[in-house]
């Protein structure tokens, strides 16, 4: 069976003896889960603590944000040599929060997508449109420039080392998440675009995640959408009760979508 990707995305939420409870927690409850892959993002400083306490081979690491340069006098950045260092194998990329809040451009995104695989992390790339843009019917224009000026230079190889996560950013936080079928309609526009620039092959294996509002009671039809890989949860990925819960339903979405009956 594919496993689904569940991504938690600890944003600037708890210290290091806090992450590490929390963590104990999902670990735990999580230790003998074979069928996803789940992914804990805590905050820089505690990737390392977390690091120690994962127990189960499918629960990975991942860092919020990483930089694109490797050393340097970068007064405040973590390179991408540090963050594997504290046992990430994977980043996010280009979060709206940063883009919005932080003012970081496609230019800087691409940057750092070309230097997390030049330096073996996988980068969680992403993409999503304001409800602006989706009320004005700019959403295609918006994520195809996305998609784009962020995935510039990349080969049809590298995006077989990417994960996409589309996030409407007015479902970030917001309690208001896409509906399966507004996440499954653009996740297939995002699959087409990439067949476009890459051809067939590298498209169909393209991992496309959904974020924005993901709880335990939303996950199961958003995972049996065709072209939805798995799902990076914020809020819901802060409580362990939560978070496992929707790896669990996410597990038995996956079955049904491969016709799976046990
Ligand atoms: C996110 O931070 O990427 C996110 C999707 O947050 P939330 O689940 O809280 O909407």
């Amino acid at each position: 069976m594919k496993k689904p990707i569940i991504a938690g995305n600890w944003k600037m939420h708890n210290t290091i003896s806090e992450s590490i409870s929390l963590s104990k927690e999902i670990s735990e409850s999580l230790k003998e889960v074979e069928d996803a892959l789940i992914i804990l993002i805590p905050p820089f400083t505690s990737l390392y603590e977390v690091e120690k306490i994962i127990l189960n081979r499918n629960i990975k690491l991942g860092a919020q944000d990483v930089f694109c340069y490797e050393w340097g006098p970068f007064t405040g950045e973590i390179s991408p040599l540090m963050i594997k260092d504290a046992g990430c194998e994977f980043s996010i990329v280009g979060h709206s929060e940063r883009r919005t809040i932080l003012k970081e451009d496609d230019d800087l995104v691409n940057k750092k997508i070309i230097s997390c695989i030049r330096n073996n992390l996988i980068p969680i790339v992403c993409i999503g449109e304001t409800l602006e843009e989706r009320e004005k019917g700019l959403l295609y224009e918006k994520i195809e420039c996305q998609i784009e000026d962020s995935l510039k230079n990349l080969t049809g190889e590298d995006i077989q080392k990417i994960i996409i996560a589309y996030e409407p950013i007015w479902a970030i936080g917001t309690g208001v998440n896409a509906t399966p079928e507004q996440a499954e309609e653009m996740h297939l526009f995002i699959r087409k675009n990439l067949e476009k620039r890459y051809g067939n092959e590298t498209s169909s294996c393209a991992i496309i995640i959904y974020g924005g509002s993901v709880k335990e009671d939303n996950i199961y039809p958003l995972i049996i959408q065709k072209d939805v890989d798995g799902v990076l949860v914020g809020g819901a990925s802060l409580k362990s009760n939560s978070f496992c819960e929707i790896v669990r339903k996410a597990i038995e979405a996956q079955r049904e979508k491969e016709g799976k009956t046990w």
